[in-house]
């Protein structure tokens, strides 16, 4: 862990366009030629390296893409997708079939739940949702049918830490892939090297960063990425979530800046959280002390790239959320809008939004409260400024008394 810095391993990789381009050049073609009919064949049956057949195969694009999205998570390889729920998908079903059994967290993102909960079971596959900050709890949901464990290393929406190499080893015993979806934290955590197996990520949040696009990307083991390649039996070659090339090479160009970006939100986020939880607000943040998992998650990180973008604050009702959250907009603090990673700050009422698919006794018994926002914090660049902003919001609503603020 101590020599392996993610950003250096995407800095270290050199391309070169067509004719010299400091961008390697887009492959604008969904088919391929060949000089003979023998190396068509060779390369349908996955024979020749380096040869290309058909985009929703691979494309000299994606493969760039996948080369470095691999080279940050420190895994053989990589296939990006459509989005991230093109990512998600394709691998659980390339690793679960008819009568098998996954054990997940249950605080992930709602369409990951609702692919579990509602979709999966008509293909025989049965989940178990669980708390995934206890160990114990997870290991004794395993039955024989267990395939994969699944979590996101920092859940949507409350920010629950898993130990990820406490549940590689349960994995590792029990003979099970550990699928780990990392959109919320990349750079920050490499899952692969605490002991995952596959690392997710939906590009279309931090990673491409400009909310332009919608992406994903499975990054694992050339064995599991050539099987889910396959041309007769690859669940994203036969279920076609492929990311076009002209999106993998725009992805690839704002990849090159995710280092800034990342230090910058978690410096911000870090800013506002220490803030606003001093102000006397419910604030959820990996980075605070108050965090149960603050201390789990310190060791985890590579601290360079810090807490990470996302914080929740509660502030008591929905009514309360919606009002606050319009009144920021209309301030320009930020956007109503579900999503993260953009240069701006995204809020979000997850009960009524991203996590909508959950079911509300489910929803309370995880801890996901009416009055909770969460925030993806933007790139701002005078944070004190946007405190105090965000504060005169919040004492115009009441959220923030007075007299919590007068204390300062
Ligand atoms: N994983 C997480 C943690 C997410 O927040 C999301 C989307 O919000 C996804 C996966 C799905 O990604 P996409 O919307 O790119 O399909």
């Amino acid at each position: 862990m101590k020599n392996f810095n993610p950003a250096d391993n995407i800095q270290d990789l050199q391309y070169f366009g067509e004719f010299g381009g400091v961008n390697p050049s887009i492959s604008d073609s969904s088919t391929y030629t060949f000089l003979s009919a023998k190396t068509m064949f060779d390369t349908f049956e996955g024979n020749m390296e380096g040869c290309y057949l058909y985009s929703r195969h691979s494309s000299p694009s994606n493969l760039y893409l996948d080369k470095a999205l691999a080279a940050m998570e420190g895994t053989e390889t990589a296939n990006v997708s459509a989005s991230g729920m093109g990512a998600i998908t394709p691998t659980l079903l390339q690793l679960c079939g008819l009568g098998d059994h996954i054990v997940s967290s249950r605080t992930i993102y709602g369409g990951t739940y609702a692919f579990l909960k509602n979709f999966t079971p008509r293909l025989g596959i049965k989940t178990t949702f669980v708390d995934i900050t206890k160990l114990d709890v997870v290991e004794a949901a395993i039955t024989p049918e267990t395939k994969v464990l699944y979590c996101e290393t920092v859940s949507n929406p409350l920010l629950e830490v898993a130990d990820i190499a406490g549940l590689a080893k349960i994995a590792k015993k029990h003979n099970l892939k550990l699928v780990v979806d990392n959109t919320f934290s990349p750079l920050s955590v490499s899952p692969a090297k605490l002991g995952a197996d596959i690392v997710i990520h939906s590009l279309t949040k931090y990673i491409n960063g400009s909310s332009d696009t919608v992406g994903g990307v499975t990054c694992a083991s050339q064995e599991f990425i050539d099987s889910l390649k396959n041309v007769n039996s690859g669940a994203s070659m036969l279920l076609g979530p492929t990311m076009d090339s002209l999106r993998s090479a725009s992805v690839m160009k704002n990849l090159r800046t995710l280092h800034i970006r990342m230090k910058q939100h978690s410096y911000n986020a870090m800013y506002l959280a220490e803030r606003f939880e001093k102000d006397g607000l419910k604030t959820v943040y990996p980075g605070l002390k108050s965090h149960p998992s603050h201390e789990l998650y310190a060791t985890m990180i590579n601290p360079e790239y810090g807490f990470g973008g996302m914080m929740t604050l509660d502030v008591g009702t929905l009514a309360k959320a919606n009002k606050l959250m319009e009144l920021m907009q209309a301030k320009n603090l930020g956007y109503l809008a579900v999503s993260l990673g953009f240069y701006k700050t995204l809020f979000s009422a997850p009960g009524t939004s991203t996590s909508s698919e959950i079911p509300m006794e489910e929803q309370i018994e995880m801890g996901l409260t009416d009055g909770l926002i969460r925030f993806s914090i933007g790139l701002d660049n005078d944070i004190e400024r946007t405190y105090q902003m965000m504060k005169k919001c919040m004492m115009e609503l009441n959220v923030l008394t007075s007299e919590s603020v007068l204390m300062e």
